[in-house]
């Protein structure tokens, strides 16, 4: 018997990093998986490589008809959704001083990276409630516990997301669902962190430490398969069925870790 057998997935952001690595873990562990991504091209290899329990679907998560077709298409095919993991997200604009923050910016993350898993949250409640039971995870990230240098925005909407966590956990236990977010921090081997390794070729020059050269943990770098293991442990019902409205920090102790007393 495998983790996940007989279980229905979504997961957004699914065609590349964290996401990718969830599909191929969720299915490995026996789950049937919807990849929700607006890479079709990306979505649809990883799906064909995987095999039939792997579908694509395209779906923008800043659009409430995106998300509608998405949970109707798992619906119709298979008659239930267990779990609805919303992880996509994007860094538009960050690293950017608050002076110089643009407002088509801040739109444009706070509708991918909060108002998606909102949505996402809601249209799959709806599936889960009359179920009475179900799975709602979330990727929020360990810039929840700890600041940095022009992430303000992005740290909001992420703050946002650990909100809604623990907001929905409480709203959605008397259902019967439970809801968690796993929160990475600089994960080495995704689309977003070869992102902020080209910003960060300008800390190089000012001697800031890089992305990847965080961890407490030495020697170790965290990767895209370590956080899908974390939202495969909250996902499956045997392991952590009795845990909702956790954020469950991934980062080797960095963000705990008093620079002053080391
Ligand atoms: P990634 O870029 O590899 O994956 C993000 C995926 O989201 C991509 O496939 C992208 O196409 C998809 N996406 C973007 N906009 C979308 C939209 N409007 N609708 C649907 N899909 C969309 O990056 P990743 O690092 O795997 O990011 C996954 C999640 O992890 C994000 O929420 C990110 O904020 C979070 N996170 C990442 C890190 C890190 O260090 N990489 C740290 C903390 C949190």
């Amino acid at each position: 018997m495998k983790r996940l057998d007989g279980k229905v997935a979504i997961i957004t952001g699914g065609a590349s990093g964290i996401g990718a690595a969830g599909v191929r873990l969720f299915s490995e562990n026996g789950a049937k998986v919807i990849i929700a991504d607006i890479q079709d091209d990306l979505g649809q290899k990883l799906a064909d490589q995987i095999g039939p329990n792997v579908d694509y679907i395209h779906c923008d998560v800043s659009k409430e008809e995106d998300i509608i077709n998405l949970i109707n298409s798992a619906v119709q095919k298979y008659g239930k959704l267990d779990i609805m993991y919303n992880n996509a997200g994007i860094i538009d604009g960050i690293f950017t001083s608050i002076l110089d923050t643009e407002k088509s910016d801040l739109e444009k993350l706070l509708s991918v990276n909060l108002i998606g898993p909102i949505l996402g949250a809601k249209h799959a409640a709806k599936v889960m409630i009359p179920q009475k039971k179900g799975c709602i995870l979330f990727t929020a990230s360990a810039c929840v516990n700890i600041a940095g240098l022009g992430t303000h925005s992005y740290a909001a909407t992420k703050h946002g997301v650990s909100g809604l966590t623990r907001n929905l956990a409480a709203e959605l236990g008397e259902y019967g669902l439970r809801v968690n977010c796993v929160s990475p921090y600089a994960v080495v081997d995704t689309g977003i962190s070869k992102g902020v390794a080209e910003v960060e070729e300008e800390a190089a020059v000012e001697g800031r430490r890089l992305i990847g050269e965080v961890s407490n943990l030495k020697g170790k770098v965290l990767k895209a398969d370590d956080v899908a293991r974390a939202a495969l442990f909250l996902a499956n019902d045997d392991e952590a069925g009795y845990i909702s409205g956790v954020n469950l920090v991934i980062d080797g102790g960095f963000s705990v870790v008093n620079p002053t007393m080391m």
